[in-house]
């Protein structure tokens, strides 16, 4: 009982704390904290505050705290970007509701209609919807809004950049103008700032901030690796540290190659995006829930606002070129209380990304080495040199060659082999070192193949030719 009176002391109805209490939550988060009870007073307020902090659990205590069950015609409604979400909000809202009896629906769209008119036609106090689907159910006359009280526009932002605009407004025509309305959004940007001043009424600003968030119990980290070392060093660290994982790509086929190459391997992964039908996306996403996987692929879309509290580890295979997607992928891990690890892999040219996102969220993105291989412990996948990667700003790569002054060799003489053997362009050749034994030389990266597969296959004077890309 102890546990309920911190839920009750700020003003959430005893039968809200009590289903809390069975969720296992023993305190409220700040987000709950600051909004509950201003919401109970049905003030209008303008929140930001990212996955993972429990605005569900503060909008969803509002919204059942204000108004009655058993209406039938709903309260209340709440939109969301994706459907993934929307069964996630739901699902919360059914569990809060464990004891005030509310009955909570997804409206979403990729999933046959049907069963969702089917349910709406029997009557329910809170709809949780994406504002495609939901405004089409108004059109179909299946959705009546003219009873709501209380509106939630979560992840606004996500929402704004998907395009959802002008359904969100036709909703909102449908609705009486007199009502509660709350928005969340991770990030307060011009447009869901406009948002909320044309349609709300003197909201109040609340924000959690970024300490408080998912992200001080999440160490992030990044590795620097070329675009081709990528999946050896994701093979290091899923031998190595056996993590719950999601990884991100920024494209669908990089998630369909990704998937396809770890599973060549034997490795159990999964993979996400939407472009696979919806019963395949919610099987994924359930396997995943249940231990059946470890290891999910994902586009940032898939993968948005998917509820998973014990995942170990987001890999950010292609960094994210904004900060809110960074932000919005890293709080998938360091859930509910517990420790996460975010890993990016950085490109060369990626590495100013990381010195914006440091600056921007003011927690330091320590840099790491690929995890090492325990003795005996062979590479899924090989180490191929990534001369991208160890060019310098000219493109230039560094070459030891066991050719020297001892040999008869000065830095004409030098060039002009390699030229010969080598088939490399003279303007391709930069600064030349001879020592005794052997020469370091600067070649252009596109002849990288050719000084290690060509030049080796020369000989000078019955000396076989060796040669040693330099890699740091
Ligand atoms: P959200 O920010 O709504 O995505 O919530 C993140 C996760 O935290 C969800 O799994 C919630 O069930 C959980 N959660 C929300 N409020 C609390 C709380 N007071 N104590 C523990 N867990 C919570």
């Amino acid at each position: 009982m102890q546990m309920i009176s911190n839920f009750t002391d700020i003003g959430i109805p005893e039968e809200i704390a009590k289903a809390m209490d069975d969720m296992g939550w023993t305190e409220p988060t700040p987000i709950q904290i600051q909004s509950i009870p201003l919401g109970l007073e049905r003030i209008d307020m303008f929140a930001q505050a990212q996955t993972g902090t429990g605005k569900t659990g503060a909008y969803g205590t509002i919204m059942l705290g204000t108004n009655p069950s058993g209406t039938k015609v709903p309260s209340a409604i709440v939109l969301v970007p994706t459907r993934e979400l929307a069964n996630q909000v739901s699902g919360e809202l059914t569990k809060l509701a464990k004891y005030s009896g509310h009955v909570s629906i997804p409206i979403y769209g990729g999933a046959s209609i049907e069963g969702q008119l089917k349910k709406l036609k029997a009557g329910c106090d809170i709809v949780a919807g994406t504002p495609g689907r939901v405004r089409d159910m108004i059109n179909r006359g299946a959705l009546n809004l003219s009873a709501i009280k209380t509106l939630v526009l979560d992840e606004a932002d996500r929402m704004l950049d998907m395009g959802f605009i002008e359904d969100i407004e036709f909703i909102l025509k449908a609705m009486p103008k007199e009502r509660h309305t709350m928005l969340f959004s991770a990030t307060m940007q011009e447009n869901v700032k406009q948002l909320a001043f044309d349609y709300m009424v003197n909201p109040r600003e609340i924000s959690v901030s970024q300490d408080e968030v998912v992200l001080d119990l999440t160490k992030q980290y990044y590795i620097s690796v070329g675009r081709r070392n990528k999946s050896w060093a994701l093979c290091r660290i899923l031998d190595i540290d056996r993590p719950k994982a999601i990884i991100f790509c920024q494209t669908k086929k990089m998630v369909d190659v990704l998937d396809e190459r770890l599973s060549e391997l034997d490795y159990q992964v999964e993979a996400i995006h939407g472009d696979m039908p919806q019963s395949k996306r919610e099987k994924v996403i359930r396997d995943f829930k249940e231990g059946g996987t470890d290891v999910l692929i994902a586009t940032d879309v898939a993968a948005r606002g998917l509820d998973i509290d014990d995942i170990s580890y987001v890999i950010n295979y292609d960094m994210p070129d904004d900060i809110d997607t960074y932000i919005h992928r890293i709080g998938r891990t360091g859930r509910a209380g517990k420790e996460g690890t975010a890993v990016s892999f950085v490109t060369s040219e990626e590495e100013h990304l990381i010195k914006e996102f440091q600056m921007r969220t003011g927690i330091d993105i320590e840099k790491r080495s690929v995890p090492e291989a325990e003795p005996g412990q062979k590479d899924s996948i090989k180490r191929v040199v990534d001369y991208d990667q160890i060019s310098d700003v000219f493109g230039m790569c560094r070459f030891e060659i066991n050719l020297g002054r001892n040999d008869g060799f000065g830095k004409v003489s030098l060039a002009d082999f390699i030229i010969r053997n080598a088939r490399v362009r003279d303007v391709s050749i930069g600064k030349i070192q001879i020592g005794p034994d052997s020469s370091v030389v600067e070649v252009h990266k596109d002849f990288g193949n050719r000084m290690t597969m060509d030049l080796t296959k020369a000989k000078h004077k019955s000396k076989k030719v060796t040669v040693r890309v330099i890699q740091d």
